[in-house]
């Protein structure tokens, strides 16, 4: 993440400002946001379904291993995915609950070992994934100075957001993720709102949830646009000017990103960048890498 970690050495005393060190801003890194395959058993080759398609060569149904999967829960085909069609795989990415749920909730026992509680494991796998989407977006937007108006009220979402992941495997089944998730995307919007104010002809740009599916935006001008859950599946974006578009949730399938600017965009994963084409000329936020397949 690109986020700054302060110091937290006390400044000299104003008589103006609080001698109170800056709380220190968390980290994908210090929330566990960061994907260890290594310390997950495998959770989403077995706990998720995916159906025949161009992203997976076969179908398969939620709970049941992927054929791929190894017994040390490695994948056995991993450095040749794509080519086998399992492209979809490449894209995915669990923002770290596999881990959380194999090694905190479940406490390191693993499905095989104890299958009584396999069922229970993978129900809670896709709570925790989006607890975890959630800490990425509220550390992005604690992280923006812009955002200060709202910094308490993200801090506060994000201390409960991170307490819920520490809960039962009873609790998290029970959560409801629904209610939890609106109140989150009220500030996240409120965040969105404030990055992007005093953008250049901002109105014209509002494409919430927009059908753009194939749209011809090569060298647009989409700075602070307001992408939020469009579908830009397969469309041409190259050169295209997001800096500050807000991208939380655009389906970014296929979307050409050759060339474009995407220094500062809102909201943005990894798993939409990996989803999209791009190549060595793409701007990215810091937090992101360049997908090794561009
Ligand atoms: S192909 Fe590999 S990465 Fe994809 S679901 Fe199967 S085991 Fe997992």
């Amino acid at each position: 993440m690109s986020a700054d970690r302060t110091t937290g050495h006390r400044q000299p005393a104003q008589p103006t400002q609080s001698t109170e060190p800056a709380p220190s801003i968390p980290d994908a890194a210090g929330l566990g946001l960061l994907s260890d395959c290594g310390s997950c058993f495998g959770l989403c080759c077995v706990a998720l379904p995916f159906a025949a398609s161009a992203d997976f060569a076969i179908d398969k149904d939620a709970g049941r291993p992927c054929p791929n999967l190894q017994t040390d829960f490695r994948c056995g085909v991993h450095s040749d995915l794509r080519r086998r069609g399992f492209s979809g795989c490449t894209v995915f990415d669990c923002f770290g609950a596999g881990q959380k749920v194999s090694q905190v909730t479940f406490g390191g026992q693993d499905w095989r070992q104890a299958p009584g509680t396999a069922r229970q494991m993978f129900d809670v796998f896709p709570v925790m994934r989006q607890l975890h989407e959630l800490l990425w977006y509220l550390a992005e937007a604690l992280a923006l100075p812009a955002s200060r108006p709202v910094h308490a009220d993200l801090r506060a979402a994000l201390e409960k957001t991170e307490r819920l992941t520490r809960g039962s495997a009873e609790e998290l089944a029970a959560l409801d993720m629904p209610a939890h998730r609106g109140d989150v995307n009220v500030l996240l919007l409120r965040t969105s709102e404030l990055v992007r104010a005093g953008v250049r002809g901002r109105k014209k740009k509002e494409r919430r949830g927009a059908d753009l599916m194939g749209a011809r935006l090569k060298g647009a001008d989409l700075q602070g646009a307001n992408l939020r859950g469009a579908y830009l599946i397969a469309a041409d974006l190259k050169g295209a000017d997001l800096r500050r578009a807000d991208l939380i949730g655009a389906d970014l399938r296929d979307a050409d990103l050759s060339g474009a600017d995407l220094t500062g965009a809102l909201f943005l994963t990894q798993s939409q960048l990996n989803a999209a084409r791009g190549d060595a000329t793409t701007k990215l936020p810091p937090a992101l890498t360049r997908p090794t397949h561009w």
